[in-house]
């Protein structure tokens, strides 16, 4: 029987692929580890639900909630960043990582070291340490797969063509909450405003990263780690109906694209049966019932953090780790009130002006500790 493990299963990626784990009847996997967070019930629901051998918390404060949640399942409970890393470490032959922010680079690694598949939602792990995750999976032989829709549209529009034969790489982007508002009321956008999305159910920091278009700026990133693009090759259109996915172009003139319903069990599920395909519950495509697929450029004045994401591929070594954490904390001090939805991007902006006058950007990563360091340096600089 095939072993899973799902980090981050309470979240919404998280509880899409317990969705399809339970779809697929009590034969089918054996699960080794769920992770959640503060959501103890659910947890231990899932937990029960699956009959995993282990359920974690991030939290160490929660560890007796959980353990009396799972009293009499035969489910092991356990708390904390370390807990993670350790269950991580259990063999499983595949692992979805879904934990939202930097905190999913130390299990993810973790989990690359047994050398199975691990299917990524995390992005931003790639986006602070794209080269440490590469040579993770190297040494021990392991898979990354993407999971993020547009990743893995590209991957799958891709199939066996040759990346040399490829021109660019276009992915879409809806446009977010904040598409069509004019420019002068974005400053006094609400967290409420910012939280709603027109096409995706998804978690509360990447829906206001779509707002934003900071999720697009981190998926342009993504795609460089991923694929081994040059960043002049990848490119963002905004398509409001987020239908089609993304886009290979070929240097014969031939464009490949991967249409879908704006759902994540499709990239998901494509990730659990890789390299074969199976039934999914996906709503399959009307197009007739759609009628027209619409298309606009990016207007990088709405949204800075695409030209922030130029600046850091540019800079290379350690920028995208100061981007993603100044980035996470902009992200919760617009949150928490202390900043407007607009002086996120500034606050990057000059984290990444600040960090790099002070020492340059220097290699790429070499260690998890020296990500954690600059991820830290990030979040006090950035910090409102
Ligand atoms: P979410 O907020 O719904 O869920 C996040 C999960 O991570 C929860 O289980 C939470 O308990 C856990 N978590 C949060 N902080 C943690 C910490 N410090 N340590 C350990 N666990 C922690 O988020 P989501 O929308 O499911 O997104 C998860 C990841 O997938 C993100 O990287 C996101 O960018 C990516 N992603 C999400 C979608 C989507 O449709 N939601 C699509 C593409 C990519
Ligand atoms: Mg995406």
């Amino acid at each position: 029987m095939r072993r899973i493990s799902i980090f981050g299963a309470t979240g919404s990626v998280g509880a899409n692929g317990v969705d399809l784990i339970r779809r697929a009847g009590p034969d089918a996997y054996h699960t080794v580890a769920l992770t959640g967070g503060r959501n103890i019930a659910r947890l231990a629901q899932m937990a029960r639900e699956l009959r995993a051998e282990i359920a974690v918390t991030a939290h160490p404060d929660l560890l007796g909630d959980l353990r009396d949640a799972l009293a009499g399942s035969g489910v092991q409970a356990a708390a904390g960043p370390d807990a993670l890393v350790e269950a991580a470490g259990r063999p499983a032959d595949w692992i979805l990582s879904a934990i939202v922010g930097a905190a999913g680079l130390a299990p993810g690694l973790a989990a690359l070291a047994q050398g199975g598949v691990l299917a990524l939602a995390n992005k931003e792990s790639l986006v602070c340490a794209g080269p440490l995750l590469r040579h993770a999976a190297r040494a021990s032989g392991a898979t990354i797969l993407p999971v993020d829709s547009e990743h893995s549209a590209v991957f799958q529009a891709l199939g066996s063509d040759k990346l040399d034969s490829v021109e660019d790489v276009t992915i879409t982007a809806s446009g977010g909450a904040f598409r069509d508002w004019p420019l002068e009321r974005l400053a006094a956008a609400t967290v409420a405003e910012a939280s709603t999305h027109p096409n995706w159910a998804m978690g509360q920091r990447i829906t206001i990263d779509s707002a934003s278009m900071f999720n697009k700026a981190m998926e342009v990133i993504e795609a460089k780690e991923f694929f081994a693009l040059r960043p002049d090759q990848i490119k963002v259109l905004v398509h409001p109906e987020s239908i089609i996915h993304a886009m290979v172009s070929h240097v014969d003139g031939g464009t490949i694209a991967h249409l879908g319903a704006p759902d994540m069990r499709h990239a998901i599920g494509y990730a659990l049966n890789w390299p074969g395909r199976a039934p999914l519950p996906v709503a399959p495509l009307d197009l007739a019932a759609l009628g027209s697929l619409t298309f606009r450029a990016p207007d990088e004045v709405r949204w800075p953090a695409l030209r922030l994401a130029r600046e850091v591929m540019a800079a290379g070594g350690m920028a995208g780790a100061v981007f993603n954490a100044a980035k996470e904390q902009a992200l919760d001090d617009f949150i928490a009130g202390r900043i407007a939805f607009t002086q996120m991007a500034p606050r990057v902006e000059m984290t990444l002006q600040a960090l790099s006058a002070r020492a340059g950007f220097g290699d790429d990563p070499a260690d998890l500790e020296t990500v954690l360091h600059w991820d830290r340096e990030a979040r006090k600089e950035a910090a409102a």
